[in-house]
């Protein structure tokens, strides 16, 4: 299976931006220039609370609703949480695990992503996992350890039947938000690598169906590099996101890029 044989994945992440009144006149400016746009997946991924506004205004629509982050618990006394079947009964497709700034911020490590990882994917849903270095770290020339290290933990005790629900988005930190991006050829550097992580552990056929996304400061005019890449299936994007006109850019590069 090759690249032409993966659905690419354009992902949006609005993290804490934007108001709930505001998802429904996004919602439909979105889908108004989505139309005819099927052969990628597109996902918005909204605060919890706008949750229920992103799913009324996506419904029989092709594009997916996502959220930013799951409990590490099931359910039970975790006041202020959401739990992974509380997401899956709302409707909820995917959920992000393990992005950088959960990581820094909220003291998420390798084995809290894992418990979340493996209760999200028994709740139904489907998850992109975030993994990426630092700058120090490739500084250090140890970026290949870090990323070994993410993708295992984050897969530890998952059997193959659940890896057709998981995507991984390589996002180096020093590119999330910064408007320095990596470069085409060293996001197909790590993401090639994250592939051969996932051959080494559950064999070719699931790693070359494994979908892998570039995230750091995409923008509509840089989509093209990434996306013409063999092993970068898509991207996620924080800031370009919150405007409809150029998150449906990103779209439209990704689709170009399947002729
Ligand atoms: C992100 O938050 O996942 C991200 C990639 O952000 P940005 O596109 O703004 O760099």
């Amino acid at each position: 299976m090759n690249k032409k044989s993966r659905r690419s994945i354009v992902a949006g992440n609005w993290k804490m931006n934007l108001l709930p009144s505001q998802v429904q006149p996004f919602g439909e400016e979105l889908k108004a220039l989505a139309a005819g746009f099927h052969r990628q997946e597109c996902v918005v991924c909204v605060p919890f609370v706008m949750l229920p506004a992103a799913l009324k205004v996506f419904e029989g629509s092709d594009i997916s609703v996502g959220a930013q982050n799951v409990s590490e618990n099931p359910r039970g006394a975790y006041t202020g949480e959401v739990c992974a079947d509380q997401l899956r009964d709302l409707g909820v497709k995917y959920v992000i695990i393990g992005h950088s700034e959960r990581r820094t911020l909220f003291d998420e490590d390798d084995i809290r992503i894992n418990t979340k990882v493996r209760l999200a994917l028994e709740a139904g849903l489907h998850v992109i996992i975030c993994v990426g270095e630092t700058a120090e770290q490739r500084n250090m020339d140890v970026t290949f350890e870090v990323i070994k290290l993410q993708v295992k933990s984050a897969l530890y005790g998952l059997d193959e039947q659940k890896l057709k629900r998981v995507v991984f988005a390589y996002e180096p930190v020093w590119a999330i938000g910064t408007g320095v991006t990596a470069t085409s050829d060293q996001a197909e550097e790590v993401c090639s690598f994250i592939r051969g992580v996932v051959r080494a552990k559950f064999g070719g056929r699931i790693a070359n169906g494994l979908r892998i996304l570039y995230g750091g400061s995409v923008t509509p005019e840089n989509a093209d590099d990434f996306f013409l890449m063999p092993d970068i299936d898509g991207a996620l994007i924080g800031g370009a996101s919150l405007d409809p006109h150029k998150f449906f850019s990103i779209l439209e590069e990704s689709e170009n890029n399947e002729d």
